[in-house]
């Protein structure tokens, strides 16, 4: 590779340089929009679960058990989220099959209520 242009998509300008290697930063935005107003989601659209909802996020989300969500819960009873598109979660491949895991055996937890 010789060089890389790029265009800036909000003022249009186009700037090229010259430069021998690219490093592709993809894969880091959730496609979590659908969820909206289903579960509880941070700023930058991660769904967030366990500990890591607020009161605030259970309030609004109307939790309505006495006990407060499992790990990788959301604010809906007995909807998890594990993997990359969890708020706090490492984005690792081992990480997201170690919660899928986990996940499992809370919901069973959650059936046998
Ligand atoms: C460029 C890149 C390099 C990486 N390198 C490494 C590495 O070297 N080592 C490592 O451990 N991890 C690496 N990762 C991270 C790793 O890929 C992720 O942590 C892992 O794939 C997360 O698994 P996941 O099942 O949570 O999500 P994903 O693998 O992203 O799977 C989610 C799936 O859901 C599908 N989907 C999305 N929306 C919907 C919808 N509305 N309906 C139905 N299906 C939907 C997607 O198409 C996708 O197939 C890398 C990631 C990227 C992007």
């Amino acid at each position: 590779m010789e060089s890389v242009e790029w265009r800036n998509r909000k003022t249009r300008e186009v700037e090229k340089r010259s430069i021998t290697a690219l490093f592709s930063m993809i894969g880091a935005v959730p496609n979590s929009g659908w969820l909206e107003g289903c579960v509880a989601c941070d700023a930058a659209g991660f769904i967030k679960t366990g500990s890591d909802l607020s009161t605030e996020d259970l309030e609004r989300a109307q939790w309505p058990l006495n006990r407060s969500p499992y790990l990788l819960e959301t604010s809906l009873p007995g909807v998890f989220a594990v993997g990359d598109v969890r708020a706090g979660n490492v984005k690792r491949v081992a990480s997201a099959v170690g919660e899928g895991s986990i996940a499992v055996s809370l919901v069973h937890q959650v059936l046998a209520e």
